[in-house]
């Protein structure tokens, strides 16, 4: 039996579906740059595009170039991913910037060495800023064109180790044409977004449906194989929601551990005692009142935190600076801050 060229077999008609029914309009297609590329890539994992685009013209509006991103305050960077999650996504695009500022003039750079020893950019994401931008052909592997590779070629295992690994990068990488290899990647992506879904997978509109394998097998769900989940971890908190009227007290977390950099409300360990806390922040001549929320489960990736929010309403507070790092700010001020969802979801609920 005569081996089948992938360019032949998947390349082409993937490239000639792009072009009748592909996404040309996305925000960041629009007088493409490797800037908005970049931030866009960066966005886009563990986030999907309609999350992403109001964030992404924002940002943009407000950050319309490299040079204006790394002379943002940390925390203004912050406060535009405020409800989107992976914190530490923000944090390396403003490090990453103030390195392309220093380092490369402002210009960001073109070698893939470059690209990719800067924060928070792997092999992935500098492939996908090089080929979108029709610089050099390199594959990428987010979760859309892992999953069309897998399924279409039947690659098993876990995607993210050893030889299914190896396989999915070599398969992918000789699927690339030499020309069009940026509408290509552009295409993949599109593919795995619109067509190749998880589970309403639409095969019977899919460009590539006669040549795909786990289609034939009726293997089709079964891929890519699910890697094991790591058991995740559990905890609880008091979030002390102090308010004085429409004035809320927020705290700077530290820079480890949960939502660091975050403005959030204070917490307690559950084992704190809440009255003592209190006294010792509001003054014991102060009157309060406490009143509770129902509690609920916050989730991030490694960790379910149930949350178990305490309103104290003071009658009044002295300072609205009470350190640097915690303040007394006006409800309609609080997400112009870096806040995490759970502070939002709060603060909308109340
Ligand atoms: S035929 Fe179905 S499973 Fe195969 S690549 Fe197309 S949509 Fe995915």
């Amino acid at each position: 039996m005569t081996k089948k060229n992938p360019q032949e077999i998947f390349t082409k008609p993937i490239l000639e579906w792009w072009h009748k029914s592909g996404r040309k309009d996305l925000p960041w297609q629009k007088e493409k740059s490797l800037y908005k590329t970049w931030v866009s890539e960066i966005m886009l994992q563990q986030t999907q595009v309609k999350t992403v685009i109001p964030y992404f013209l924002k940002f943009l509006s407000d950050f319309p170039s490299i040079s204006g991103l790394a002379n943002a305050k940390e925390s203004e960077v912050m406060s535009h991913w405020s409800g989107l999650g992976y914190y530490s996504r923000a944090r390396n695009l403003h490090k990453a910037a103030t390195i392309i500022k220093k380092e490369y003039g402002g210009k960001f750079p073109q070698n893939f060495d470059q690209i990719v020893a800067l924060p928070g950019i792997g092999p992935s994401t500098a492939g996908a800023i090089l080929s979108l931008n029709k610089i050099e052909p390199r594959p990428i592997m987010d979760g859309n064109v892992k999953r069309v590779i897998a399924r279409h070629f039947y690659v098993e295992g876990d995607l993210s180790k050893g030889d299914s690994k190896n396989r999915i990068w070599k398969l992918t990488e000789s699927c690339i044409p030499d020309s069009e290899f940026d509408v290509f990647t552009q295409a993949i992506m599109d593919l795995g977004a619109t067509v190749c879904l998880p589970r309403k997978y639409k095969c019977e509109q899919c460009p590539v449906n006669q040549s795909c394998i786990a289609k034939r097998k009726n293997m089709v769900e079964s891929l890519p194989q699910k890697k094991a989940r790591k058991r995740k971890k559990k905890t609880e908190y008091n979030f002390m929601v102090i308010r004085s009227g429409e004035d809320f007290l927020l705290e700077r977390r530290d820079s480890n551990g949960i939502w660091p950099g975050l403005w959030s409300f204070p917490t307690l360990e559950i084992n704190e005692k809440v009255r003592p806390w209190i006294n010792s922040y509001i003054g014991v001549s102060n009157s309060y009142e406490l009143s509770y929320m129902d509690p609920f489960i916050h989730s991030l990736s490694h960790i379910d935190i149930k949350i178990n929010p305490i309103i104290v309403d003071v009658n009044d507070y002295k300072t609205d600076t009470i350190s640097k790092d915690m303040i007394f700010i006006k409800r309609q001020k609080i997400k112009s801050l870096g806040i995490s969802k759970a502070v939002k979801k709060i603060i909308d609920e109340l």
